[in-house]
């Protein structure tokens, strides 16, 4: 290829990483300070004042310099001692994940598994709730990124917690900032996202946020982590300090991403989120595939799909980025050479929509799948312009 054309930025539609704006990208250029300084403590309040807009609370909240791995590790490893039973619906990768993380930490993950396909319901939490009566938490995946599924019913699994005085932890990673999730109302304890998804902002921060519920809980674990002890975050904090060195470029990106959610205000990016989804699944309806998700559960910002029999995944994937300049993801676990996903995060509009799903529509065509030019793209066209 010729140098000029290797030049072309790809467009990111991973479920995260994602596409960033250049602004936030600039401003990780801005001169390294002294961590333990007026400047970052200033940065510190602006980031976690607008955090607490982003996650629509008033509990305190915390960034931490990890990936979001880190950040339900820290999560866990906060409240969960050993022998704690910690209820944990399991319809995918992350869920699991979730669950080897309370297993890790000498605790009781009761599983209650779910197809992956669906969502867990309030009714089969609560049905484990009252079979394990002596749980600590409920930790929920609200969104599984590994298939393309938002649990729905997460206010009322918010409701269960509360009237049987459990913990509400949720990894929120792959949808906050994208779809609705007011903490305080949700009676959320401890949610927990990553930088690099619906933020809109470089991967390498992870953000949580701990109730006074949570604060009770933490302060009575005997052994907590030692990087990711959150008294010692909290003490730091009010400070205006983090207790170990904080990935300072990655908080500049940060502040400016929160700004941008600030400017534009949460509802009108949620809808936003929303009406690239729903142009997606419509194009994908129209285009004859299949999204993995039954239809409920559906995610606004992961699409999953079924890989059509007959085509071949990863060479579906390497003539949408080397012909068409579109980066999406395969599968994950058991479902790796299964389906495809889609990220409708952060900066998603009806340009990067429609980029896609021709990318998609003329990927088809080039693996000689029956398709007409044009079917996705009409069809995404009339929820863009209805
Ligand atoms: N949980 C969910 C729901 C995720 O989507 C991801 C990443 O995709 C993670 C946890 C792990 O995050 P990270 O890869 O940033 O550690």
């Amino acid at each position: 290829m010729k140098t000029a054309l290797k030049e072309r930025k790809d467009l990111i539609m991973l479920p995260g990483p994602t596409n960033v704006p250049d602004r936030v990208m600039r401003a990780m250029t801005k001169p390294i300070i002294n961590h333990r300084g007026p400047e970052f403590a200033a940065l510190l309040k602006d980031i976690e004042e607008n955090l607490k807009y982003a996650f629509q609370t008033k509990n305190d909240v915390y960034v931490l310099t990890s990936s979001g791995t880190g950040g339900v590790e820290c999560a866990i490893g906060n409240i969960v001692n050993p022998s704690d039973k910690v209820i944990v619906p399991v319809f995918g990768v992350f869920s699991e994940r979730m669950k080897e993380k309370v297993a890790r930490r000498g605790g009781k993950a009761v599983e209650v598994p779910i197809e992956w396909e669906e969502a867990p319901t309030a009714e089969q939490i609560e049905q484990a709730v009252k079979k394990e009566k002596d749980a600590k938490a409920i930790a929920v995946v609200y969104n599984e990124t590994s298939t393309g599924v938002t649990v729905r019913d997460l206010p009322k699994i918010g409701k269960i917690a509360k009237e049987n005085d459990l913990i509400f932890m949720v990894d929120a990673i792959s949808i906050l900032g994208g779809d609705q999730l007011p903490i305080d109302e949700w009676g959320v304890d401890l949610c927990v996202t990553g930088s690099q998804k619906c933020l809109a902002c470089p991967p390498g921060l992870a953000l949580i946020s701990v109730s006074p519920k949570a604060w009770e809980a933490v302060e009575k674990t005997a052994v907590r982590p030692y990087y990711f002890d959150l008294e010692q975050i909290r003490e730091f904090a009010a400070k205006g300090a983090t207790p170990f060195t904080p990935a300072l470029p990655i908080f500049y990106a940060l502040d400016e991403a929160l700004q941008l959610i600030r400017e534009e205000g949460l509802k009108e990016r949620f809808r936003r989120h929303e009406t690239c989804a729903k142009a997606f699944y419509k194009a994908i309806e129209a285009m004859k595939l299949k999204p993995y998700p039954n239809e409920k559960a559906r995610s606004n910002t992961v699409i999953a799909i079924n890989i059509p029999t007959g085509v071949d995944g990863e060479e579906f994937r390497k003539i949408m980025k080397e012909r068409y300049k579109t980066v999406i993801a395969g599968g994950m676990g058991k479902l790796k050479a299964s389906i495809f996903r889609i990220g409708c995060m952060g900066i998603i509009s009806e340009a990067e929509t429609l980029q896609t799903i021709n990318a998609l529509e003329n990927t088809l065509m080039d693996m000689k799948y029956p398709v007409k030019t044009g079917t996705g793209i009409e069809a995404a066209r009339k929820v863009f312009h209805s």
